[in-house]
């Protein structure tokens, strides 16, 4: 039930309609879509507990619907927002990746068209250094959107007939996630991850068999593109007395990921030859960020990097992603919907004790994650070696009923850790 919505709040957190994608309309109040998703999680707790978990073969596993389509006045800018409230900075990416899912979403819910214009699909590639949330965009999408997801790891794949996982067993994990409903996963999203580690190993094609390498980019490509893909329901290696379940993949959204290290000798030189046989009259309005030039990855770079033309060629939206500096990881600490520090205040409301955090302390944290060259995933090892001893400790003492984390506390804690005990790199 859908009403107009002029004038409205949520009744629940009591947000603007003009802050909301979507207010349902109900006999006194309103609810809007971020509160609709919070009670689905609590109903889902409430009622299935642990045992939803056992029943996805992923964590990363979200629900499929029966019949798909974008939500009504759902826009490119309205993704964006919603992957603003979990991923921080990477606007560029963001951005793309809003604009790759809308159309693709989009076109889905097209009928043939008499004008014989098809939409092809576009899969997208993200570039960037290793924590800096490739796969939580491509995870909150999937989320936001329910449909069902699979992350796999590309490495494990090898040409058929060597030791290895078959390609199509990318599909099997998203068959997995929803329990075998076909019609849902052939709308799915399935995020490769370390896909730069199938690189070939130079830029010619090989003399000798590359099985784990261009081999399986080989595998991938029909896949990538939309074909009807016989599938091993349970992973692995395809056997004759095998069944198989038929999947395809025309719909299915394929983002890869990787980090593609070195990749930057390939942009400088293509770059500076650029700068040679094309010279601007006017430098200035092209300046080269030189210790940043991962942004200028081209396709071009991919393919000097070891990913076949034909691979790339089926990636034709690359989203770079930025090195998170000091000011991404401080908000990331405190920021995103489920951040660090909300969940340890979470944590300790449990036990009735209201935890904050001075922002010297916060500081701390992102300066210590940065100096280590931990990124956002060390956030997490640092506070959980700072909060240990109190996480031991003040469950015990029934008389705290507040705990300050200030960076006098954060430093000593952490210096003491063993992890203090390393040298930053
Ligand atoms: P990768 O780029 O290697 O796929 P992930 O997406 O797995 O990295 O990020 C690792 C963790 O770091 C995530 O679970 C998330 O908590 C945090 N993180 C990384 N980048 C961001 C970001 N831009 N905003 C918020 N959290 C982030």
């Amino acid at each position: 039930m859908r009403r107009s919505k002029q004038n409205y709040r949520c009744s629940f957190c009591g947000k603007d309609k003009s802050e909301a994608l979507i207010l349902i309309a109900g006999v006194e109040g309103h609810i809007c879509e971020v509160c609709v998703e919070q009670a689905v999680d609590i109903i889902e707790e409430e009622l299935y507990g642990n045992k939803k978990q056992q029943h996805t073969h992923e964590k990363e596993a979200s629900a499929p619907k029966a019949d798909f389509q974008l939500p009504d006045n759902l826009t490119p800018m309205g993704i964006k927002k919603h992957l603003d409230q979990y991923v921080i900075g990477q606007d560029e990416a963001k951005k793309t990746l809003s604009v790759a899912v809308y159309n693709h979403y989009k076109r889905l819910g097209q009928p043939a068209s008499a004008d014989d214009i098809e939409i092809e699909k576009s899969n997208l590639l993200f570039v960037g250094e290793t924590g800096t949330g490739k796969t939580l965009m491509a995870k909150t999408i999937a989320k936001f959107l329910n449909v069902p997801f699979a992350i796999v790891d590309a490495t494990v794949f090898t040409e058929a007939g060597y030791v290895g996982e078959d390609v199509e067993s990318i599909l099997s994990r998203l068959l997995q996630v929803c329990d075998f409903n076909v019609a849902a996963a052939e709308r799915g999203i399935v995020y490769i991850d370390e896909i730069d580690k199938i690189a070939r190993k130079s830029d010619n094609p090989s003399i000798t068999r590359d099985v784990s390498g261009e081999g399986v980019q080989q595998g991938m490509l029909k896949m990538l593109e939309g074909t009807e893909v016989n599938v091993p329901p349970q992973g692995g290696r395809k056997h004759p007395e095998q069944k198989l379940v038929k999947v395809n993949t025309q719909n299915i959204l394929f983002i890869c990921g990787g980090a593609f290290d070195g990749i930057e000798k390939h942009i400088a030189r293509r770059m500076n030859t650029h700068v040679i046989g094309y010279k601007s009259d006017d430098a200035s309005n092209n300046v080269i960020d030189r210790d940043n030039l991962i942004k200028y990855v081209n396709h071009m770079d991919l393919k000097r990097f070891g990913l076949i033309p034909e691979l790339v060629g089926r990636l034709p939206v690359a989203a770079y992603l930025e090195p998170l500096d000091f000011e991404t990881l401080r908000r990331i600490l405190t920021e995103p919907r489920n951040a660090l520090l909300k969940q340890y205040t979470k944590l300790f409301a449990l036990e009735g004790i209201k935890l904050s955090f001075t922002q010297e302390a916060i500081d701390y944290i992102a300066k210590k994650a940065l100096e280590f060259r931990l990124g956002a995933r060390g956030l997490r090892s640092i506070c959980e070696a700072m909060m240990k001893d109190a996480m031991f400790e003040l469950p015990s003492d029934r008389n705290i009923k507040e705990f300050k984390v200030t960076e006098a506390y954060a430093a000593e804690k952490f210096e003491r850790s063993k992890f203090g005990m390393l040298k930053a790199a």
